[in-house]
């Protein structure tokens, strides 16, 4: 058990491997005992030797029975050990020595490769069978080398049942019938990548076929669902032509394929021409208006890879980042290219806020080698990386930046690479030394933190800015050396002047004709930092409603937050929302318009109803209201936007806020809201979301009702979440939910809410699942996590249990639950919208 446990919760390696062989070409030919969930595997490799005196060939091989394995065609010895397929050589080989390998074997797998079947419960599900190698799962499946620093073309051949389709890397060379109603697909990829990108998807599927410049483009739905595809996925040959021209290095793969699978463990994996993504990207079409960039950023995250992860890819995980920050890089170019300017903008400052609140991140700088703690699929790989992307193109210029990205690609093409690589190539390229940038950025770790303020000196007609940095210098942060611009407002105008800020402390002087009405450091938000600024309330009203980029009036909407009881903060938080031209600072306002708390903010809110017609907005306003406690005319609104609202995201989230209220009568609309029609029970499942923080014990007999398997999987998440908060002393409810832990789609949420209702009677089960071989390596610190909650029992309540005591530490349980529910939504939200990162991996 200890063994296992070890063995199965052992991290990624860091470091590439020093080879002994190249594998250039695999043979990989499967078969699938459905019944059995069993695959049946042959291939075939064809390798050339890289060490002299090389005895033996050894291949990653996991859980895998090996049933035969020849050697240049004949019968050879072979040996399997811990994680390893070892095959003995007749003759000590030197370098250029060429072997072929056939391996025959057979697994039951428990990563790897999946499989999704009709079942009792869902006995409408169409069969689906895939795969998912990064970051070293492969071997699960297939007996190969599994490390992403060797590149192999492949030949993949799949015989399935006639009526289904199958999907892998490359073209389709043929389909042939084959005997007992079968048919054998033949695919092959003849641009070499790395094993973690190989891909094999069976099973009932609907195809769209598109194409870009000749190229075949296709669009895989699970049967039945193929009408969702065109709307979700229509956009992607316009990213193709995108992509290829701004980057200089036309898409290089033979096609693009996208399929979308039930139950997959991540958003999207971005495997070699044949993207695999959730079927959860397959939203419905009466919704998917509903959201500003549809899947875009999804579509695009995993099509960027194709540039960056697949023809030029990291050598080791600890450079993962030159995947991961490109790929989020690219969603950002798209959003800039086909949006509305604003968006993008907004996606900029939300996710440097994103990635400010998660302190763990801090400390550590974006390459690095020690992933004890936490996965290398963090967010400095992603959203960090994908900034320095960003403040790189700000700070080099455009030509510059893409000039050095197209040599990065060109001089890299078809190869392993390291951070090095990158820097090589731009100053190759355009002259430009980025050491420091690059020292600062990727080998350093943090952010500069700013303390600012300026004074105005009427005499010599002179601003004085003083700018401090106050992170703390240690470990790898130190301090940051940072070209911006500050920006200097007048009744006269506007003037921008850049400076070079480098010195914990240090003070800079403009001209100015006039006491100024606004200053900005950072005019636009350049800079991944954080800032406090101390201004006066004026000074901060003028540059809500006056700055003219979006970072600059959505810093102040947040300021403005902070002063407290102030009718004029109030009009004016209102007047932004129902008057700034982005719309994410009007939502930005609504949020801090709900946090206020205050009949005056919650006035504002009701009174830009009316104005707000985008959904994006709406919503935000509808879930803003639900911080206006003991408001009758609140929640007669909320009431009414429940019921009918155009958008659907405006009812859930008015759902939600009457829930989080425990308006009277709320039982009874959600109760409503559970039995009524939405598309793909959108407005239930918000409903049954509602009920949780409702708190009220009578909904226990709903919520059971749809916590069962056969029940959809996004109800029965909803419905875990939140029975797992009522009648707290029924130790059997912790035990049903403890029995959802096997259940894989809803385990997530099961291990959650289990830490969270309290129940030391779960300690057991947690345990046992820690145990578990097709636990990912992400999840076991959270399910650890849970048991030391439940073992050290709930907060203390205070001796003599005063009422009052009690009651504050049950808000802080309220607060603490708040939390975590946020955390689950934004983690399922995070799952439809980012890709290849397992939900743990936050
Ligand atoms: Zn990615």
């Amino acid at each position: 058990m200890t063994a296992l446990f070890a063995a199965s919760l052992s991290g990624d390696e860091p470091y590439a491997r020093s080879r002994d062989y190249d594998l250039e070409h695999s043979r990989i030919a499967l078969e699938f005992d459905i019944g059995q969930k069993k695959v049946l595997g042959d291939v075939t490799h064809t390798l050339e030797i890289l060490k002299a005196n090389t005895g033996e060939v050894v291949f990653d091989s996991a859980g895998l029975d090996i049933r035969s394995v020849t050697l240049d065609r004949s019968p050879a010895k072979f040996a399997s050990k811990e994680d390893k397929l070892i095959v003995p050589l007749s003759r000590p080989a030197k370098p250029g020595d060429k072997f072929e390998i056939e391996i025959k074997y057979e697994a039951r797998t428990t990563k790897g490769l999946y499989f999704i079947l009709p079942d009792k419960n869902y006995p409408e599900r169409p069969s689906q069978i895939w795969t998912q190698g990064e970051s070293e799962d492969t071997r699960y499946y297939l007996p190969i080398y599994d490390y992403p620093n060797d590149r192999l073309t492949t030949e993949t051949i799949l015989t399935v049942p006639a009526s289904w389709t199958t999907v892998a890397n490359g073209k389709l060379l043929a389909v042939k019938d084959a005997p007992h109603g079968m048919k054998t697909w033949t695919w092959q990829e003849n641009l070499p990548s790395s094993t973690y990108l190989i891909t094999v998807v069976a099973g009932e599927f609907d195809e769209l076929k598109d194409s870009w410049r000749g190229k075949p483009v296709s669009y895989y739905a699970p049967r039945g669902r193929g009408d969702r595809l065109k709307i979700n996925y229509g956009r992607t040959p316009l990213m193709l032509e995108y992509f290829s021209k701004t980057l200089g290095v036309d898409y290089p793969w033979e096609k693009y394929s996208q399929a979308m699978v039930d139950d997959f463990v991540a958003g999207g994996m971005e495997n070699s021409s044949a993207t695999t993504n959730t079927s959860t990207s397959l939203v419905h079409p009466l919704l998917a208006p509903e959201y500003t960039t549809g899947q875009d950023g999804l579509i695009a995250h995993e099509l960027g890879h194709q540039w960056f992860g697949d023809l030029v890819t990291t050598k080791d995980w600890g450079n993962i980042w030159l995947n991961e920050g490109f790929a989020t890089f690219m969603e950002m170019l798209w959003e800039e290219h086909y949006f509305p300017k604003d968006q993008s903008e907004y996606e900029r400052w939300s996710n440097a806020r994103q990635w400010l609140g998660q302190a763990s991140l801090y400390e550590k700088p974006i390459v690095r080698r020690d992933f004890s703690d936490s996965s290398e699929f963090d967010d400095n790989s992603y959203t960090k990386g994908g900034w320095v992307l960003y403040m790189l193109r700000h700070q080099i210029g455009e030509q510059a930046f893409y000039r050095g990205l197209k040599h990065y690609l060109e001089a890299n093409r078809g190869k392993n690479v390291v951070t090095s690589d990158l820097v090589k190539a731009i100053e190759e390229e355009t002259h430009i030394n980025v050491d420091q940038f690059f020292d600062q950025w990727i080998y350093g770790a943090g952010a500069p933190k700013f303390d600012l303020a300026y004074s105005y000196d009427d005499s010599k007609h002179q601003v004085l800015l003083k700018v401090r940095q106050t992170q703390k210098v240690e470990g790898r942060v130190g301090i940051f050396r940072v070209p911006l611009d500050v920006e200097i407002t007048t009744t006269t105008g506007a003037r921008t002047y850049p400076i070079t800020v480098s010195k914990a402390e240090e003070a800079f002087s403009f001209p100015a004709d006039g006491a100024p009405l606004m200053v900005l450091f950072d005019q636009g938000g350049h800079v991944l930092k954080s800032a406090e600024f101390h201004k006066d309330k004026k000074e901060w009203l003028y540059q809500a409603k006056n700055a003219s980029a979006f970072a600059d009036r959505a810093d102040a909407v947040e300021e403005l937050g902070d002063i407290k009881d102030d009718p004029a903060v109030d009009q004016t938080l209102g007047d932004i929302l129902r008057h700034d031209k982005a719309w994410g600072v009007r939502a930005t306002a609504a949020d801090v318009l709900g946090a206020r708390g205050t009949p005056a903010a919650a006035k504002q809110l009701l009174d830009s109803l009316d104005a707000a017609t985008e959904p994006w907005v709406r919503n935000r306003i509808a879930a803003a209201l639900g911080s206006a406690k003991n408001n009758p005319e609140v929640i007669a609104r909320l009431e009414t936007l429940a019921k009918e609202d155009k958008s659907f995201r405006t009812r859930a989230a008015s759902l939600q806020a009457i829930g989080k209220l425990k308006a009277p009568g709320a039982l009874a609309t959600l109760e409503a809201a559970v039995r009524a029609d939405s598309p793909d029970g959108f407005l239930r499942n918000a409903a049954l979301r509602a009920m949780g923080p409702l708190g009220d014990d009578k909904a226990v007999p709903t919520l059971k009702e749809w916590v069962v398997p056969g029940k959809p999987i996004e109800s029965r998440q909803a419905a875990i979440a939140s029975l797992a908060r009522l009648e707290k002393n029924d130790q059997a409810i912790t035990q049903e939910i403890a029995g959802f832990l096997g259940d894989f789609p809803v385990r997530m949420t099961a291990i959650f809410a289990l830490g969270e209702r309290g129940d030391a009677s779960a300690v057991p089960a947690l345990e046992a699942l820690l145990g578990s071989q097709d636990l990912s390596i992400e999840m076991a610190p959270m399910i650890r996590q849970q048991i030391a909650k439940l073992k050290n029992g709930p907060a203390k309540k205070p001796a003599g249990g005063a009422a009052e005591a009690g009651g504050a530490a049950d808000q802080d349980v309220a607060k603490r639950l708040d939390r975590m529910e946020k955390l689950i939504e934004e983690m399922s939200a995070r799952l439809k919208s980012i890709e290849d990162r397992l939900p743990a991996k936050q």
